[in-house]
C-alpha cells in the first residue's frame, strides 16, 4: 500500500512537472507569436507607408512638382463624371507659355527649366487649395477649377495672366519678362472630358492668334 501510494505521489508530480513544462511552451509560443504579429503589423505599416509615398510621385509632375497629365486626366474625368451625374459646374484654364522656344534658344534648357518650375509655384500658390494644377506637357499646365462657372473661370485666368506678367520667376534674372496666353471654358452641355478639352485648346489657340499674353474664352453654345 506504501508502495502504490509513493508511486501514485510520484506519478502526479510528474504529471503536474509536465503541464507546467507545457504551460511554458505555450507561453513562449504565445509570447512568440506577440512578438511576429507586431513584425507583421510594422512590416505592413511600412508597406502602406511606401505605397502612399509612390502614389504621390506617380501623380507629381518630376520637374515642377505639380501634379502629372495623368493625374490632371483622372481628375478632369472625375469632374465630368460629376458634372454629368449630378450637374457640379467646373472649368478649365489652359496656359501656354510665350515664345517660350526662344527663352530656351538665348538663355539655355537650365533657365528654360527654373522658368517652368517658377511659373508652376506662382500659379499653385495663386489657385485655391481645391483647385487642381498641373502640367499638361512641355510648356503647357492646365487648371481645373470645381465648382467654378465660366464665368468665374476667366476674372481668374485675367489676374493668373496679369501676374505673370508683372513676376520675378527667377530671382537672379530680373529683366527676364514671361507670358503666358490663357484659354478658358465651363464645362457644357454633352461635353465629355475630350471635348471639354478640345474647346479649351481651341480657344488657347485663339489667345495665341490674337497677339499672347492675354486670356481667350469660349462660352457654351
Ligand atoms: P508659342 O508662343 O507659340 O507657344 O511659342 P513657343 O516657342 O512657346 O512654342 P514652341 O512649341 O515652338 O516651343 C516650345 C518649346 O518648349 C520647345 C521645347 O523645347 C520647350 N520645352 C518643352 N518642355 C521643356 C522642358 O521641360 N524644359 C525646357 N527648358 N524646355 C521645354
Ligand atoms: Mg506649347
Ligand atoms: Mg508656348
Amino acid at each position: 500500500l506504501t508502495r502504490l501510494a509513493l508511486e501514485q505521489g510520484l506519478e502526479r508530480e510528474m504529471a503536474l512537472a509536465e503541464s507546467q513544462a507545457s504551460h511554458r511552451r505555450e507561453q513562449k509560443l504565445r509570447e512568440r507569436l506577440q512578438e511576429e504579429s507586431q513584425q507583421l503589423e510594422r512590416a505592413n505599416a511600412e508597406i502602406n507607408e511606401a505605397h502612399d509615398r509612390l502614389l504621390v510621385i506617380s501623380r507629381r509632375d518630376a520637374l515642377t512638382g505639380v501634379s502629372n497629365r495623368r493625374h490632371l486626366v483622372d481628375e478632369l474625368e472625375r469632374s465630368v463624371h460629376g458634372y454629368r451625374r449630378y450637374g457640379i459646374d467646373f472649368s478649365l484654364v489652359l496656359l501656354d507659355v510665350d515664345h517660350f522656344k526662344q527663352v530656351n534658344d538665348t538663355f539655355g534648357h537650365q533657365v528654360g527649366d527654373e522658368v517652368l518650375k517658377g511659373l508652376a509655384t506662382l500659379v499653385s500658390t495663386t489657385l485655391r487649395d481645391i483647385d487642381i494644377f498641373g502640367r499638361w506637357g512641355g510648356e503647357e499646365f492646365l487648371c481645373l477649377l470645381p465648382n467654378t462657372s465660366y464665368e468665374e473661370a476667366l476674372p481668374c485666368a485675367e489676374r493668373l495672366c496679369a501676374d505673370l506678367a508683372n513676376a520675378r520667376l527667377i530671382e537672379t534674372m530680373p529683366n527676364l519678362a514671361v507670358t503666358a496666353s490663357f484659354g478658358v471654358v465651363g464645362c457644357c452641355g454633352d461635353d465629355d472630358a475630350d471635348s471639354v478639352m478640345s474647346r479649351v485648346d481651341a480657344a488657347l489657340y485663339e489667345a495665341k492668334a490674337a497677339g499672347r499674353n492675354r486670356v481667350s474664352g469660349l462660352a457654351c453654345f
